[in-house]
């Protein structure tokens, strides 16, 4: 018999290898984007095509390749990062496999310019399909630049297989939030048919989550910090209250990279035990840092699924350190402290040390839903879970309020003395709009057109005039898309609408809560977009640049949660609309002003998390004077 066994042709060989490695666009983004990490890059810049079909473009400033490098860095299993099997225990970069830029070239039509640092030319390298087409000397820019066109040109069923645009787009906005998360002293730029998705600076971890996601989830961070000899763990999670309706914001990494752990998850959504609304998911942001040696990277090609030496240990950790993250926030007012045992952490220790035990405290039994649960969201009354959260806040807010009616025989109109057992709902009902009426007895005055001050028992009361406004159009805002209470004002002259294909795909997600809040907007010939209407509340605003800005705003965001796009586009339009600093108010307005607020909700916190009431305490003006 004839030998019929044949080496296949590199070619051929890297096309398979990018099945594993290279899925889709996002892949590429991936794997380019944790290069130059690896090259010591502080800051990237991502361009994107048609969601990645087109081109794929990758900027960075790290340390750069020699022309030999350039050439080789395209080779299968070329590497400048491991260099024998013993090191594959201690890793600490990226990548290692030397397989992504050869899986990549195989697949698509590459360009890479690049210089290293000090040196005075670059080089040009041009790759299709694995067949080097041009390399010459370049007067590039120091660092790398990786364009990737046409991603499987060469082969039209996967090409094919791609999804929906904007189904690409969304893969590489996950890939770029982890790898943006796992980076946060990175500088990242995103951008989509040169529309910018992200421009992040350098910054910290609850400062990146921030930018990522929304000013919201800052109120709602817990952080995490525990060190044992096994992991350490910090980062961050949400607040129950927090939890979403779908998996989106849950993160975690290991020694800089992103995993995805089902058990590690579920190890999370146990700690949060009843603490959680119904059908929700906490949303964590958690950074472990172990040794290298304890893991095992290589399980998955693409380095998402890693397993752990330990993690049984880890798991219970992960739960005890959750706890006692919650248990210093001291985030359920009921928690009894004192009753409750304290949560073990197993005794395995890796290498002989001892695991140091988080002191933390629960009730098992709290329930925070046996009141709450199934409660309606009803902007006007408070009686859902979220506000039993609020109580701190409330308690704190009016602590010092004067028993004003006892004293001189008028009627008081805050609430006395809260004690700290009293109901929720009874705290709320003392704030119905009758209690409120208290033009007569209340001195207000407007500081620098920006503040307005009252004085109460324990000091001078603060509240900030636009904070204030924003607060009270968003609960109305809400309301009305809520409860179908739209105005709508029509347009004379209806605006046309500049939107690019992402925007467009936006709009669409967004109509039913636009029609909601009163905005009108039509589809023309072909695909022109013009506002008829928009909320009657909002006449005074341009139409076409305020639904240009709300879409805008969107590109940012997950769009999949009713419930977020709802508070979101409310946010923003309570931001459009609330009156400005400056704006000079009649004593009507204040005291307005003041009445709605106080039968909000939520009064002391803007929709975007900013405080709008402080009290400047008696004491500190006694201090001012001594
Ligand atoms: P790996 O990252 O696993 O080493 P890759 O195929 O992703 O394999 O990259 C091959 C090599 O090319 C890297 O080891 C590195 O030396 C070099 N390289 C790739 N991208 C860059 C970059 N942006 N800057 C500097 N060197 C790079
Ligand atoms: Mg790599």
């Amino acid at each position: 018999m004839p030998d019929i066994i044949q080496l296949l042709p590199d070619s051929v060989a890297n096309q398979i290898a990018a099945g594993e490695v290279i899925q889709r666009p996002a892949s590429v983004v991936k794997e380019l984007v944790e290069n130059s990490i690896d090259a010591g890059a502080t800051s990237v810049t991502i361009n994107i095509k048609d969601s990645g079909r087109t081109l794929i473009q990758v900027i960075d400033n790290g340390k750069g390749m020699s022309p030999t490098d350039a050439r080789m860095s395209f080779e299968r299993h070329a590497t400048s990062k491991i260099r024998e099997a013993n090191d594959l225990f201690a890793i600490r970069t990226m990548g290692f496999r030397g397989e992504a830029l050869a899986s990549i070239a195989g697949v698509a039509d590459v360009e890479v310019r690049t210089r290293p640092h000090g040196e005075e030319l670059g080089t040009y390298i041009h790759i299709l399909g694995s067949a080097i087409q041009k390399q010459e000397a370049d007067q590039c820019a120091e660092g790398t630049n990786f364009s990737v066109k046409n991603i499987f040109f060469n082969i039209p069923a996967r090409r094919k297989f791609l999804k929906s645009n904007s189904s690409e787009l969304k893969y590489i906005i996950t890939e770029v939030q982890r790898l943006a998360l796992a980076n946060p002293e990175l500088a990242i730029s995103l951008y989509h048919n040169n529309s910018v998705i992200y421009n992040l600076p350098s910054e910290n971890i609850r400062k990146r989550i921030v930018s990522l996601f929304s000013r919201n989830i800052n109120l709602n961070l817990i952080p995490v910090d525990t060190k044992t000899s096994v992991i350490n763990i910090s980062g961050f999670i949400g607040q129950p209250k927090y939890a979403k309706k779908t998996l989106g914001e849950q993160f975690f990494f290991v020694n800089g990279r992103f995993m995805k752990h089902p058990f590690f998850n579920r190890a999370v959504q146990q700690a949060y035990d009843r603490l959680l609304p119904p059908e929700t998911f906490p949303s964590y942001f958690l950074y472990f840092e172990v040794d290298p040696a304890t893991i095992d990277i290589n399980i998955h090609p693409t380095k998402t699924e890693i397993k752990f030496e330990d993690e049984r240990t880890a798991w219970h950790i992960i739960q005890a350190s959750l706890r006692e993250a919650m248990g210093k926030f001291n985030l359920m007012p009921s928690i009894d402290f004192d009753q409750a045992g304290s949560i073990d952490i197993p005794i395995s220790p890796v290498r002989g040390s001892n695991i140091p035990e988080p002191e933390i405290m629960i009730n098992p039994n709290f329930n925070p839903f046996e009141e709450a649960r199934g409660a309606d969201r009803d902007y006007s009354k408070a009686t859902s879970y979220r506000d039993e959260q609020n109580l701190d806040n409330w308690q704190t807010l009016y602590k010092g309020f004067e028993r004003e009616g006892e004293q001189n025989g008028r009627i008081s109109v805050y609430p006395s003395d809260i004690s700290d057992n009293v109901e929720h709902e009874a705290i709320q009902q003392t704030f119905t709009d009758d209690d409120l009426a208290i033009k007569e007895c209340h001195n207000f005055l407007q500081f620098k057109n920006k503040y307005i001050l009252t004085p109460v028992k324990s000091g001078l009361m603060v509240i900030d005039q636009r904070r204030a406004h924003e607060r009270i159009l968003f609960e109305d805002f809400m309301r009305i898309i809520d409860n179908h209470l739209a105005i709508s004002q029509r347009q004379l002259f209806p605006a046309k609408l500049e939107l690019n294909a992402v925007d467009k795909e936006i709009l669409i997600v967004l109509d039913e809560e636009l029609k909601a809040l009163g905005f009108e907007i039509r589809q023309g010939e072909g695909d022109d977009f013009f506002v008829e209407g928009i909320p009657a509340r909002l006449s005074h605003l341009n139409a076409s640049d305020l639904v240009e800005k709300l879409i805008g705003d969107f590109k940012n965001r997950p769009v999949d949660v009713k419930e977020e796009i709802k508070e979101h586009l409310a946010m923003l339009l309570s931001q459009s609309a609330a009156i400005n600093y400056g704006v000079s108010l009649k004593p009507e307005e204040i005291s307005d002003l003041f009445n709605h607020l106080f039968a909000c909700r939520t009064p002391n916190y803007s929709p975007s998390g900013k405080t709008v009431v402080s009290i400047v305490s008696f004491q500190d003006f006694e201090k001012l004077l001594k």
